[in-house]
């Protein structure tokens, strides 16, 4: 199901998610717009992903990402979040998040507890650091897409 989509390139605006509170558990989520998940395949697995990040012309770093059903919108559509394992002295809402998918973790669950949820995600990115090590994951760090002519970024 979810291979044969990845690698998977996206690029996009960091918006305003659901102030679900991701943030105050350690794990802010930067959200793509919904145009940006809309241009995503329509079957994608709903789940838990992992790949590399780069926030305007910033550095690659290590992420996880959750493809997860949208409560804005009954759970019809999509959000994409993109968790980057790293620390920023800002917020960036508004830049332009580049992304590159490159495995698949777990599909969605939902959880007992709020210590059950915040395990699963630590163990998820424990899970994404080893995966990315690895030859085939790492040599997408290095990839064109993060490095365009000039730095500039070009939606699209
Ligand atoms: P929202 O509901 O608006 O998405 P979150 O609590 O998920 O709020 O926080 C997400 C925001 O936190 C991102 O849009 C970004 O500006 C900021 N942020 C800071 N550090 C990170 C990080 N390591 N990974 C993702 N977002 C981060
Ligand atoms: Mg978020």
């Amino acid at each position: 199901g979810a291979m044969r989509h990845l690698p998977y390139f996206c690029r996009g605006e960091v918006v305003k998610g659901f102030g679900r509170g991701s943030k105050e558990l350690g794990i802010p989520t930067a959200n793509f717009s919904e145009q940006v998940v809309e241009s995503f395949p329509s079957d994608i697995p709903t789940g838990i992903y992992y790949g590399w990040a780069c926030v305007g012309n910033g550095d690659v770093h290590k992420m996880v990402l959750s493809i997860g059903w949208n409560p804005f919108y009954k759970n019809i559509k999509k959000s994409v979040e993109t968790h980057i394992i790293h620390t920023f002295k800002e917020d960036f809402y508004g830049e332009i998040l580049s992304i590159v998918i490159t495995g698949y973790i777990r599909p969605e669950k939902n959880f007992d507890s709020l210590d059950a949820l915040i395990s699963a995600i630590q163990e998820d990115i424990e899970e994404a650091k080893r995966q990315l090590d690895l030859p085939e994951h790492l040599k997408l760090k290095e990839d064109n897409f993060f490095h365009l002519p000039g730095g500039k970024i070009v939606n699209n």
